[in-house]
């Protein structure tokens, strides 16, 4: 297995960029999140030459900002969605077994309440099915009691027990680069900051992209036999004017706590008393997540999306719903995501519900062109297969699912001084290039930042070899630091800067720019919303 993040830095880039305009690509993809680093890695692993290009940062929209979950999603039944859930449960299977440490099993507790919907016959009955769609059965009842123990500070009145089945939950941020990893090992040439601002056309067929260089301002044309777009939310912008539009953009929005404040052990999922809408209170990287949000995205695209007074207001309300003594305000949220779902919408008056809405995705095709939209992020693979096979028929090429490993596995060789459970989550998270990792943690030491399980080294490693261009790319995507400490991490700003200033070649002028626009940035997108009911 080799190492593949050697040099994959900013220096990298300035050498790449003007290569690419000498090549004719067999495949150009457009987005860096799950999407297109899901189709660029089952691309390169079959030979294609192929070239992914992403306008910010890798995972820098919904794939960085989703509720991290890795499952076949229980209200996809309820809704009849049967291809959906059954493709998200093999694919929940196949990404525990294949990335431990990075995709990692995770319990759900249902409460059941006297007079309560869904009741343990309903929630088991559906179950089942889950459950037989996936091969194994993973789902039992608890009494009062035991709920007691299994979730301590769950609101008592008319508790009559719960129901316990197994999903799993992923970084998802480290999940889209360590496909990406992958995809480079296999030879796909992968940047970030360049922004597609044009589709180039000729005799009706796509041909290329018109690319700018969001560091230099530089325009590029890149020629490519196909093109592929998974540009999540912006599907729509590069489309030809005249198609019908059809994305809804939806927002949810997610709180984060610390762990001390509300400890969960397992995840808990209950309907909201005001809406009956399922949300969720879940442990994640030693912290508590509460999601989700789920309403109109009608803000510019353009922006990062962020969380309102309204939505702060119903996730408290869901906390305090279920765990009323803990008494939680927002003065105890640690920070806050917002991901914009396109989901594929009826239009005008006929539009529903935003939860009725399907979370299937579907292809737009055009000669040259396959466009992605929608989706989940746990089924990232099939997706991808489903893009390459429509690109692969207008090259005239064959193409199988082979149902090859999306990842290569990672040989036990254990780093003296880290426990087991340490190595298998740098193993899950950076793969093939722990051995690298290990000479860093070798060079750095062994400490973790804060209270946080992410070492030191993670930063270092990040800033040499997995093309950090600005401060929020280390903090928020390939270390989740900004979201996990306080005031997205400025206690450890001083700390940050001596070990990565030197690392990112910046000088003292770019790390303070750096700072200004991170701590604008975090504000904005990761802060309280200005207005608070
Ligand atoms: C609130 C929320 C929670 C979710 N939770 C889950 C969950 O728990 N489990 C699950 O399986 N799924 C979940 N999903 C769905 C999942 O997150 C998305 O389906 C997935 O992340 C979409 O990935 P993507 O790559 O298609 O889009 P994105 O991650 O948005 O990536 C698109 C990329 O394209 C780039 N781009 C756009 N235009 C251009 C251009 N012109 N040139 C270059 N680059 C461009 C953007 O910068 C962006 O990085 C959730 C979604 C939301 C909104």
């Amino acid at each position: 297995m080799t190492a593949v993040n050697e040099n994959w830095n900013a220096a990298w880039r300035e050498q790449m960029l003007p290569t690419l305009a000498d090549e004719r690509w067999d495949l150009i993809v457009i987005g860096g999140g799950i999407s297109g680093a899901g189709i660029v890695r089952e691309a390169a692993r079959r030979g294609w030459r192929c070239l992914l290009l992403e306008q910010r940062d890798f995972a820098w929209g919904t794939s960085s900002r989703s509720s991290k979950m890795v499952h076949g999603g229980l209200r996809y039944i309820a809704k009849g969605q049967w291809r959906l859930t059954r493709d998200s449960v093999r694919e929940r299977q196949r990404l525990l077994d294949e990335a431990p440490g990075l995709v990692e099993p995770m319990s759900f507790l249902m409460p059941h309440y006297r007079g309560g919907f869904p009741g343990p016959r309903v929630l088991s009955g559906l179950l089942s099915i889950y459950d037989a769609l996936a091969g194994r059965r993973s789902h039992r009842f608890h009494d009062a009691q035991q709920l007691r123990f299994l979730t301590p500070g769950l609101k008592e009145h008319d508790l009559v027990g719960g129901t316990r089945f197994v999903d799993a939950l992923t970084d998802d941020a480290r999940l889209v680069m360590r496909v990406l990893h992958e995809a480079r090992a296999d030879g796909a040439v992968v940047l970030n900051g360049l922004r597609v601002t044009q589709v180039l056309r000729e005799d009706g067929r796509v041909c290329g992209v018109e690319v700018e260089d969001g560091e230099s301002g530089n325009a590029l044309q890149l020629r490519c036999a196909v093109l592929a777009v998974a540009t999540g939310a912006w599907a729509e912008r590069l489309r030809p004017s005249d198609s019908p539009r059809q994305l809804r953009p939806l927002r949810g929005s997610h709180l984060l706590l610390p762990g001390w404040r509300l400890p969960v052990a397992q995840a808990l999922t209950f309907l909201h008393a005001r809406d009956r809408r399922p949300v969720f209170v879940f442990p994640w990287e030693g912290a508590t997540v509460v999601g989700t949000t789920d309403l109109d995205h009608r803000e510019d695209l353009d922006q990062s999306a962020s969380i309102s007074g309204e939505e702060l207001d119903y996730l408290l309300a869901a906390c305090t719903q279920a765990f009323p003594a803990a008494e939680l305000t927002a003065t105890d949220v640690l920070s806050t995501w917002a991901g914009v779902r396109p989901v594929v919408g009826a239009a005008g008056e006929h539009q529903g519900k935003p939860s009725n809405e399907t979370r299937e995705h579907v292809l737009w095709q055009e000669p040259g062109c396959v466009t992605l939209a929608g989706g989940k992020l746990t089924t990232f693979r099939p997706q991808a297969i489903e893009v390459l096979k429509a690109c692969a028929d207008m090259l005239g090429r064959a193409f199988e699912d082979d149902a090859a490993p999306v990842f290569a596995a990672v040989q036990p060789s254990p780093i003296p001084g880290l426990s087991p459970q340490q190595w298998r989550r740098l193993a899950g998270r950076h793969g093939r290039d722990l051995p690298r990792l290990a000479q860093l943690i070798a060079e750095v030491g062994q400490e973790t930042v804060g209270a946080t399980d992410t070492l030191w080294a993670e930063l270092a490693f990040a800033c040499e070899a997995e093309m950090v261009l600005h401060l929020d790319d280390l903090l928020l995507r390939r270390t989740r630091l900004g979201l996990l400490l306080a005031r997205g991490s400025e206690e450890h700003f001083a700390a940050i800067r001596t070990l990565c200033q030197p690392r990112l070649a910046w000088s003292d002028e770019r790390w303070q720019a750096e700072i200004q626009r991170y701590r604008l940035l975090w504000q904005r997108d990761h802060g309280l919303p200005e207005v608070t009911p």
